[in-house]
């Protein structure tokens, strides 16, 4: 056994093996210096958090040293994020004629931070803004847009968040829109996409906006492969093979999403990546939403409306004796998406300050590295860790950039 693994590190050490080391483990302290060297040269990105909210509605500092919160400017330090995409997120119960001002109050609230901080963030609207400001020593910070019912059926609406610097929307959120329908809807509407779902796909293709498939059903996500020119992103999603959640993407869609050469960024959200947990999750969840709900009528009747932070807090008293599972479990789900799609088409899509659940030693940004030292350990080669980590999501930025400007060579 011992000379067998002695061959495999000396195969390794030749070259030979291109991908993962096929005996599964690298020795701890080879591991270790793995994760040291990717973590010096990896430009992490991840595609997906809801800070926004918590700048807006709990007059959140980033650079607040005691932050209770997933990301804040030393947690992203400490953890080594190069970029991070701040999610735009309006509820799909927000009322409608205040969807849009809602959306620019997040905006505003990113820059804000942005102009308060700027020794350590910087916004970045291209693939190439994020490693000039990663080679400067700052945290790029991006936006995407989360819910196409945000545009309210107006695609100027679509052409102003762009012009405000949102690289990404994701088509939907939790109910149907008039782009097309959601994973959580009982009953399908459009059938998958709607004839103006497929306007705005190919809109986001001429304006350089990467398309993003998380929370749709599955139909619209294949009738949206069928449309894009270029590839498109699961901004927050995991494998449906793993946990059995409709949020998640089946092998089929992660092969398909492969083919269109587009990314799935694993979602770290304890009930996407566990089934054990999810399980449990849903036997507390009618008591759980029965409690927010009640907040949320006792905060209407004061004109203030239920704050995610606030909705949080009442879904965590319910969770005290669930199987919290271990960090690890986000591995599992990166290592499951690689086999099937390839290492190409993988990356890291948190929903930190998103979810009311979130595996244990991966509690915030700060330890993105334990998460680095797992994938080491499990074998993956250097250059398919910094694939992983960042430069998958940034090749298919450059990607949907370079569509742009093939539709449009006369500029805008
Ligand atoms: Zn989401």
């Amino acid at each position: 056994m011992r000379q067998l693994t002695q061959l495999v590190w000396a195969a390794l050490a030749l070259g030979f093996v291109v991908s993962r080391c096929p005996a599964g483990e690298r020795p701890p302290a080879e591991a270790e210096r793995v994760a040291e060297r990717v973590l010096k040269r990896a430009i992490i990105i991840d595609t997906h958090a809801d800070t926004p909210q918590m700048m807006l509605d709990e007059v959140y500092d980033l650079a607040e040293p005691a932050s209770p919160y997933m990301i804040s400017i030393p947690k992203m330090r400490a953890g080594r994020l190069g970029g991070e995409f701040f999610s735009i997120w309006v509820d799909v119960d927000w009322p409608h004629d205040d969807v849009v001002r809602r959306a620019l109050d997040l905006i505003d609230a990113v820059n804000d931070q942005l102009a308060r901080h700027s020794d350590a963030l910087e916004f970045a609207r291209t693939a190439d803004d994020v490693v000039r400001i990663h080679r400067q020593g700052k945290i790029a910070i991006l936006m995407g847009v989360e819910g196409g019912h945000m545009i309210e059926g107006d695609a100027r609406v679509l052409d102003v968040y762009y012009r405000l610097g949102a690289r990404y929307m994701t088509l939907t959120h939790t109910r149907y829109n008039e782009i097309g329908d959601s994973s959580a809807d009982p009953q399908s509407h459009w059938n998958g996409l709607s004839p103006f779902g497929r306007e705005i796909v190919q809109r986001m293709n001429r304006l350089g906006m990467m398309v993003d498939i998380s929370h749709v059903s599955d139909k619209t996500f294949y009738d949206a492969l069928a449309v894009t020119k270029a590839p498109v992103i699961a901004s927050h999603s995991s494998c449906r093979a793993l946990c059995n959640a409709p949020r998640n993407m089946t092998d089929d869609m992660i092969r398909a999403l492969a083919k269109n050469g587009g990314v799935i960024d694993i979602n770290f959200y304890s009930a996407f990546d566990d089934q054990k947990f999810r399980d449990a999750y849903l036997k507390v969840e009618p008591a759980m939403d029965a409690a927010v709900e009640a907040a949320r009528k006792e905060k209407q009747k004061q004109g203030r409306h239920l704050s995610f932070a606030e909705a949080t807090r009442i879904q965590q008293q319910y969770q005290a004796g669930l199987p919290a599972p271990s960090y690890t479990v986000i591995a599992d789900q990166i290592d499951h998406a690689v086999n099937v799609a390839g290492v190409d088409h993988v990356g890291l899509g948190s929903d930190f300050d998103g979810v009311d659940a979130i595996p244990r030693g991966l509690e915030d940004c700060s330890k993105l590295p334990d998460l680095v030292r797992e994938l080491a350990r499990r074998g993956y080669s250097e250059p398919d860790l910094e694939k992983i980590l960042g430069a998958n999501v940034l090749r298919v930025m450059r990607q949907a950039e370079q569509v742009a400007r093939d539709l449009a060579p006369e500029g805008r």
